[in-house]
């Protein structure tokens, strides 16, 4: 997978991307992920980037002829459209895990975080093809939820994790949470691991890891079960 961001804060997003698994998957050539500061596309000699919104109120915008420039930039040089040029909003589509899967899937990304007010708005109208919130609050940049999508969707990637079965059990994959975790040691300030996950008895692990993700989905998260199961439980 081949990923562009455009931010106007490089530095803030670097050290994340140079840590553990986002890491090791660049180092293995499973994901490329490059950083782009807006300013390289900015007017004039002080490379502005930003102005002052029509119509008034508070805040700045990012103008439309830096965004421009940077797209057609970095889709020149790639050689191929991108699957998907992404802008992170919080009025865009909420990110979850079937939106994390589909997109892991694509190719080439170009992801643009946003800052101050927003971007102009004929840059989402012309090139923008999706639209990714994290949630439903306000942050001061798309830098955070940048580096969200990015993490959620390397993880998936064929090679990435150590266990391959490992993001296919966790939570929101089949629509239920994941199970309780347990490591050594056996017995803990008077807590004790379940005894069948010490028994080497793997088809009744298994039975009970899948008995504990109902029961902790029904208790914690009920909206994820089907229609037939959340009456059932009551
Ligand atoms: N005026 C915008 C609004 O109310 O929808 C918020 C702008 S916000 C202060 C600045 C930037 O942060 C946005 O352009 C966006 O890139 C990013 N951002 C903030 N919250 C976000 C969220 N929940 N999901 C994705 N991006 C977010």
């Amino acid at each position: 997978m081949h990923i562009d961001l455009i931010t106007v804060l490089p530095n803030l997003v670097r050290s994340p991307l140079d840590h553990s698994i986002l890491q090791r998957a660049q180092e293995k050539g499973l994901v490329e992920i490059h950083v782009h500061d807006l300013r390289e596309w900015g007017l004039g000699s002080y490379r502005q980037i930003d102005d002052l919104p029509y119509g008034g109120g508070g805040g700045m915008v990012l103008r439309p002829e830096p965004l421009f420039a940077g797209v057609a930039s970095l889709q020149k040089d790639l050689g191929q459209p991108y699957d998907e040029i992404i802008y992170l909003t919080p009025d865009g589509e909420t990110l979850d895990q079937p939106l994390a899967n589909r997109l892991s899937l694509c190719k080439n990304l170009l992801l643009i975080a946003g800052h101050y007010k927003g971007i102009d708005q004929r840059v989402r109208d012309a090139l923008v093809t999706r639209e990714v919130s994290i949630g439903d609050y306000v942050l001061s940049g798309g830098e955070l939820p940048a580096l969200v999508l990015i993490d959620a969707l390397v993880r998936l990637l064929p090679g990435v994790l150590g266990d391959a079965n490992s993001a296919l059990s966790d939570s929101f994959q089949d629509g239920l949470l994941d199970a309780p975790a347990y490591t050594r040691p056996p017995e803990f300030k008077g807590m004790s691991v379940p005894d069948v996950l010490t028994s080497g008895d793997h088809g009744a692990i298994l039975s009970w890891r899948e008995e504990q993700r109902t029961e902790k989905t029904q208790r914690l998260r009920p909206d994820l079960l089907p229609p037939e199961h959340e009456e059932s439980v009551e």
